[in-house]
C-alpha cells in the first residue's frame, strides 16, 4: 500500500502545464475497447488510440496501434486507459506499432494531466512494461497528453484573452474550431506568425510553442515594445481532428498538413492562408514566422542564407545569439534547407513573402524544464532582434527569390 501511495504522490508532483485543471475524466469508464477476465482497456477519451488487443499465451496484454492511413512518416502514437475489474493486479503490457518501430516511450497518469515515465524494454520492435492496475483506470500514452481542453485551460491560465483577440479562423474537416490569438493595431503593417501542432504526437514541440507564446505574452518592457510595433498571429493547435483522434501525423482526410501549404487543399491550412490573404497581404507584410514540431533531436530548420530572403542573415544571427547564451547541455543545431513546391510551412512563408521562417523542433525526450528555458530565451532574443531590425530591411526578398528559384524549376 505504501508503494502505491508513493507512486501517486510522485505523479501528482509533476504537473506539466502550470496550474493545469482537471480536464480529463478519470472516472471508471462504461464501455471497454477490449476486456479480459479481470482487466479492461478503454479508448473513450480525446486523443486515445488503440486499434487491436489480445492476451498472449504467456499472459501478456498485447495492444496494437495502426496509422490513420498509409504511406505515412511513422510516429506511432498510442493512448489508452487500463483498469482491473475487481482486484488490483500486476500486468505486463506490450505495445506494437503497425509497420513501424516504437518512437515514444510509455508515460502513465492517474488523472490524465500529471504524467511520469515508466521503466520499459523493447524486443522485436515491441515496447513492454509492467504495472499494477486497480479499479481506478490508469492512463498510458506515448507522450504526456495535450488535447483541445488543455489548450483552452492554458488560454485561461495565461490570461491570453487580455492580450489577444481570440478568434476562430476556420474549422477542421470534422468541424472543430481552429482558434487563433491575434494582436493587431491598424497602423502597424508588420506581422509575426507562430503556428503549432500540425503533427499531433509532437508534444515536446507543442510544449515549446506554449512556452514561447507565454514568454512573448508576459508583461515587461520588451514585450511591450514588441506589441507596440508588430502585429501577431498565433495558431497553437492547427490539427485539432488529428489530436482528438490520436493520429500519428495526418488530418482526418489523411493529409500531412505540413505538405499542404500554398496548395491549400485542406480546411486547416486554408484557414491560415485565408487569414493571411485577407488580413496581412492587402497592406501589410510578414517579417518572420515560426512553426513548432518535435523530432529525435533539437533542431532549427532554417532557409538558406543565399535564398534571397530579407534580411539575408536573420535566422543565422538569431540562432548565433541563442548559441552564445551557452545553455547547459543544449546544442543549437541549425539545418538550412529548401524544398520548393513541397508544401512545407517555412517554404511557403519564404516563397510568398520573401522573409525567413524557422521550423523549431524539440527532441522527443528533451526535458520539460529545458524546453521552457529554451523557449524563454528564444522569445527574448527573437523579439530583441526583430525590434532592432529596420522596417525596410524585411522588404524586397520576394523579387530576389523569384530570380533565385526560377533556374531550377
Ligand atoms: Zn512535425
Amino acid at each position: 500500500m505504501l508503494k502505491k501511495v508513493l507512486v501517486f504522490a510522485s505523479i501528482l508532483s509533476s504537473c506539466l502545464v502550470a496550474g493545469c485543471a482537471n480536464v480529463q475524466d478519470s472516472a471508471q469508464s462504461t464501455s471497454a475497447f477490449c476486456e479480459f477476465e479481470n482487466v479492461a482497456f478503454y479508448d473513450d477519451f480525446d486523443g486515445a488510440r488503440i486499434n487491436d488487443c489480445k492476451k498472449t499465451d504467456n499472459g501478456v496484454y498485447e495492444l496494437s496501434t495502426f496509422p490513420e492511413n498509409q504511406p505515412i512518416n511513422p510516429s506511432p502514437w498510442y493512448a489508452f486507459k487500463v483498469a482491473a475489474k475487481s482486484e488490483a493486479t500486476n500486468v505486463t503490457i506490450a505495445i506494437k506499432a503497425k509497420d513501424a518501430r516504437p518512437r515514444y516511450l510509455p508515460n502513465v497518469s492517474i488523472d490524465g494531466e500529471n504524467w511520469e515515465k515508466v521503466p520499459f524494454w523493447i524486443k522485436n520492435q515491441t515496447l513492454y512494461f509492467k504495472t499494477e492496475v486497480s479499479t481506478q483506470p490508469l492512463f498510458v500514452a506515448a507522450q504526456p497528453m495535450l488535447v483541445s481542453a488543455n489548450y483552452q485551460q492554458w488560454h485561461k491560465i495565461n490570461r491570453l484573452s487580455q492580450k489577444y483577440e481570440q478568434i476562430v479562423i476556420g474549422e477542421s474537416v470534422q468541424g472543430r474550431k481552429i482558434d487563433a490569438l491575434v494582436h493587431r493595431n491598424a497602423q502597424n503593417k508588420e506581422w509575426f506568425i507562430v503556428i503549432g501542432r500540425q503533427h499531433p504526437p509532437e508534444l515536446t514541440g507543442a510544449f515549446a510553442a506554449m512556452d514561447f507564446i507565454a514568454a512573448i505574452s508576459e508583461e515587461n518592457a520588451l514585450t511591450e515594445a514588441f506589441f507596440e510595433r508588430f502585429n501577431i498571429l498565433i495558431v497553437p493547435l492547427l490539427n485539432p481532428d488529428g489530436v482528438a483522434n490520436g493520429h500519428w501525423r495526418h488530418n482526418v482526410n489523411g493529409v500531412d498538413l505540413n505538405r499542404d501549404w500554398g496548395k491549400f487543399t485542406q480546411p486547416e491550412t486554408k484557414a491560415v492562408g485565408q487569414f493571411i490573404e485577407n488580413n496581412v497581404s492587402p497592406n501589410g507584410n510578414i517579417v518572420f514566422a515560426l512553426d513548432f514540431h518535435s523530432t529525435q533531436q533539437d533542431i532549427f530548420y532554417t532557409m538558406p542564407t543565399d535564398y534571397g530572403l530579407e534580411p539575408q542573415y536573420f535566422s543565422e544571427h538569431w540562432l548565433q545569439t541563442l548559441r552564445d547564451k551557452r545553455i547547459g547541455s543544449f546544442t543549437v543545431r541549425e539545418r538550412p534547407g529548401s524544398a520548393p513546391g513541397r508544401g512545407v510551412f517555412k517554404q511557403y512563408i519564404a516563397d510568398n513573402f520573401g522573409v525567413h521562417s524557422v521550423t523549431y523542433e524539440m527532441g522527443d525526450n528533451t526535458p520539460r524544464d529545458m524546453i521552457r528555458h529554451i523557449a524563454q530565451l528564444s522569445a527574448e532574443t527573437l523579439m530583441s532582434q526583430l525590434l532592432n531590425t529596420d522596417k525596410e530591411a524585411f522588404l524586397g526578398g520576394k523579387a530576389k527569390i523569384e530570380k533565385y528559384t526560377s533556374p531550377t524549376q
